[in-house]
């Protein structure tokens, strides 16, 4: 298989996500996944969830079905400087930490602004990767970012959802190409994730596969290709990934 690992999901916890845990477990499984990481919705989002979900990860298995479990949120940059919410000992805890830019917790500014979002959000020591920067809406200078998320090891996601045809995303295609072609030129790695909020949508990675193909992206800058290189680069930032 091309991707062992959806690095991007969504559980019940977010009323607006409908599966437990051990179903996005049981259909990774199935679906041949041998990383799942389950990546809730930080507070601040409308329908986001309670810190003290992220706080009590320690209680889930780390593996299910013979699939190694991530346990993180998906954090919402606040401010054009970058800031995010939960506090530095949650982030600490977590498996890894995605920043996404939502409309609902930050008006998209001027690209200016929305480039300057992103580069303070990387600036976090336990921010892993950069979720789907790939809106129109919310226009960015991608090789701004990219010669950031360079000098901060963070990794740049591609997320299946913003390609299906039917999101409510702008320009995704034509953004996530520029994104490619600079993470290319740059050598920076790029984290996957089905951004599901449903179990069967898990390991749906068709569009990006695709799309991938098309620029032909080297698979040595892909994080999903094995568990090892998942666990060593979010490792970096997780040591205890790294434990045993
Ligand atoms: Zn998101
Ligand atoms: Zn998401």
């Amino acid at each position: 298989m091309r991707f062992i690992a959806d690095l991007h999901n969504h559980t019940l916890a977010s009323v607006h996500a409908y599966s437990s845990v051990t179903e996005c477990a049981r259909e990774a499984a199935a679906k041949g996944l041998s990383i799942l990481a389950i990546t809730d919705h930080a507070p601040n989002l409308p329908d986001g969830v309670h810190e003290l979900h992220f706080m009590n990860y320690h209680v889930l298995d780390r593996e299910m079905f013979g699939v190694r479990m991530l346990y993180g949120a998906e954090l919402n940059i606040g401010d054009y400087q970058g800031s995010v919410d939960l506090e530095e000992f949650i982030w600490k805890r977590m498996d890894l930490c995605i920043a996404s830019f939502h409309e609902f917790t930050l008006l998209p500014g001027s690209r200016a602004e929305n480039t300057r979002a992103y580069l303070g959000a990387m600036q976090n020591p336990y921010v892993d990767i950069i979720g789907h920067p790939d809106d129109g809406k919310i226009p960015v200078d991608f090789d701004a970012l990219a010669r950031e998320a360079k000098r901060m090891d963070v990794m740049l996601e591609v997320n299946n959802s913003s390609l299906k045809a039917a999101h409510y995303r702008l320009n995704t295609r034509e953004n996530l190409t520029e994104m490619l072609k600079m993470c290319e030129k740059y050598g920076i790695l790029v984290s996957i994730g089905s951004d599901s909020h449903y179990h069967g949508a898990i390991g749906r990675l068709d569009e990006v596969s695709l799309l991938i193909d098309e620029v032909g992206f080297p698979d040595e800058l892909i994080v999903n290709t094995s568990k090892e290189k998942v666990l060593k680069q979010l490792g970096k930032k997780h040591p205890h990934l790294l434990e045993g």
